[in-house]
């Protein structure tokens, strides 16, 4: 036990002890071969700790655990019963929250301010929200004649593997664990490479809020071994998934092969519109926090900004100030902090890369642009970066770059606005700036996209859905769709008079 933690001290001083291994059955073991991931700084580029990774083999036992605890304690517990162990939980996140933060910050380099009051209260509203509907999901009873009693029962899916992305680690894991949870399933979930810490000290909570073994599983792992023998794994009912549209393809690939229930949640290249009569102040600060919030890490980032050609000069002279004013660039554990590091090498250096692609294709690069060296010389940091004179073809108007990078482009009129918003392989968020009401709503429904912000972007709610339509993903999380997405209903036929 005692090799599977070490003592670690944060940068903001706060001593704790991470544990390494893999949570399988309320306890902590190896990985099978040895494996093991390694966990960077992204601010300064040292090593924080090597965790296990788990093998084929580990997710095995992990299946077992989950079918286990599946069949024994927890699929026929009583209900309030079920919710009451996710309030336990909630109020021990409540109590860990500044070491949960710190770690996500120390790991991801997310601004401690957005880990502490953004991301846990996230976890803790979700994880409470959940709670609250272990005893409250019902069936129907379903008219016919009097000669049939039918209803329905919505049962568990049973063992659902939960593959989490780096951007909001806790958060993501609460999303998906919430509704599993508390509709009777079990759980094998799987966080990403790039930041494999804070879920193995949640993993701790878990055992001591007392859920019994099995119930909850939690594996670091490489995508492409422990990722992939999950999505295989026909001991697996259902895999969900929040990462990019290639991974999520790749995932659809092997859940097929044993029908795997999915939902997946993916890429995007959401599209902000900001009409003449908007309020231009607004939808400015909006539109920066669209894009510049957690680094630009948001699947639904609103990353083409659409302004309409009465305003645009105005509104790209009012963005670059904003930008300038707000998004200080530094050391995530400081106060002043708005943006810290890419997550990793390879976000940071893509994200660069983007910025060769749009000088390359003729666009012009308007702010920003570069590595940003100013916070000690190291770490992943990148310069806010605005390009204009963008046009539909080029790749950074069309693909995901997934950083503090973002397009801005005129259009003349509503149609054309529209015909630009939706020339995209990606439907996920979208916003629209006016204050004419009913244009607002019309535009509501003609966007392809699975959410909408009128004259805001990014307020999600954990109690409304949130998901994406076309190359976005498939299905629903969060809200009362969460439920949905973890339950099957069966039907039941009781025959009252049909005598043959
Ligand atoms: P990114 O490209 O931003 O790193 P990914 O979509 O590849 O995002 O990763 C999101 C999650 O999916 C991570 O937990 C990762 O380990 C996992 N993953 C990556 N590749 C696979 C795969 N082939 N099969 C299953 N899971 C995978």
């Amino acid at each position: 036990m005692s090799n599977l933690t070490v003592e670690l001290t944060a940068p903001n001083g706060t001593k704790y002890s991470q544990p390494i291994g893999l949570f399988i059955n309320n306890e902590w073991v190896p990985g099978t071969k040895g494996d093991k991931i390694t966990s960077i700084n992204p601010t300064d580029e040292s090593e924080i700790a090597s965790v296990h990774a788990a093998e084929p083999e580990d997710v095995d036992k992990a299946v077992a655990a989950a079918r286990a605890a599946f069949k024994g304690p927890w699929r026929d517990m009583a209900t309030s019963e079920r919710g009451d162990l996710m309030m336990n939980l909630v109020q021990l996140i409540q109590k860990n929250r500044e070491l949960l933060a710190t770690i996500e910050t120390w790991d991801n380099g997310k601004p401690y301010s957005v880990s502490l009051n953004e991301d846990l209260n996230e976890v803790t509203n979700t994880l409470k929200y959940y709670a609250g509907w272990a005893d409250k999901i019902q069936g129907q009873v379903i008219d016919t004649s009097p000669a049939k009693l039918a209803y329905t029962i919505r049962e568990p899916i049973g063992v659902c593997g939960q593959i989490i992305p780096w951007n909001y680690p806790l958060a993501m894991a609460a999303w998906k664990l919430g509704p599993a949870i508390a509709t009777g399933n079990t759980v094998v979930l799987k966080a990403a490479e790039q930041t494999p810490l804070s879920i193995l000290v949640f993993a701790n909570l878990v055992k001591e809020a007392g859920f019994p073994p099995g119930v909850i599983n939690i594996l670091n792992g490489r995508g492409k071994v422990a990722g992939a023998a999950m999505a295989l794994h026909p001991g697996i009912d259902k895999i969900a998934f929040t990462g990019s549209t290639a991974t999520g393809k790749e995932i659809m690939k092997m859940a097929a092969l044993t029908m795997k229930n999915i939902t997946l949640e993916t890429g995007g290249k959401s599209p902000l519109l900001v009409f003449d009569d908007a309020d231009l102040e607004q939808a400015v600060k909006w539109s920066h926090l669209g894009i510049m919030s957690n680094q630009g890490q948001i699947c639904t980032a609103t990353s083409r900004i659409l302004v309409q050609e009465g305003i645009y000069d105005k509104f790209i002279e009012a963005f670059k100030k904003c930008i300038l004013e707000t998004s200080k660039v530094g050391d995530p554990f400081k106060d002043d902090t708005y943006q810290g590091p890419q997550v990793t090498k390879a976000q940071y250096e893509r994200v660069l890369s983007y910025v060769e692609a749009g000088k390359k294709d003729g666009a012009t690069l308007a702010m920003g642009g570069e590595a940003y060296k100013d916070v000690g010389g190291k770490g992943f940091f990148v310069s806010p970066t605005v390009f204009t004179n963008v046009t539909d073809s080029m790749r950074i108007f069309r693909e995901e770059v997934f950083g503090p990078f973002v397009v801005v482009v005129s259009f003349k009129t509503e149609e054309e606005a529209l015909a630009l918003a939706n020339d995209t392989t990606y439907g996920l968020g979208s916003a629209v700036f006016t204050k004419d009401v009913v244009r607002a709503h019309r535009i509501a429904r003609k966007i392809e996209a699975g959410m909408v912000w009128i004259n805001s972007s990014q307020d999600c709610d954990y109690r409304i859905p949130f998901g994406g339509v076309k190359q976005s993903g498939i299905g629903r999380e969060l809200g009362e769709a969460g439920l949905d997405a973890y339950t099957n209903k069966k039907a039941v036929h009781v025959n009252l008079g049909t005598w043959l």
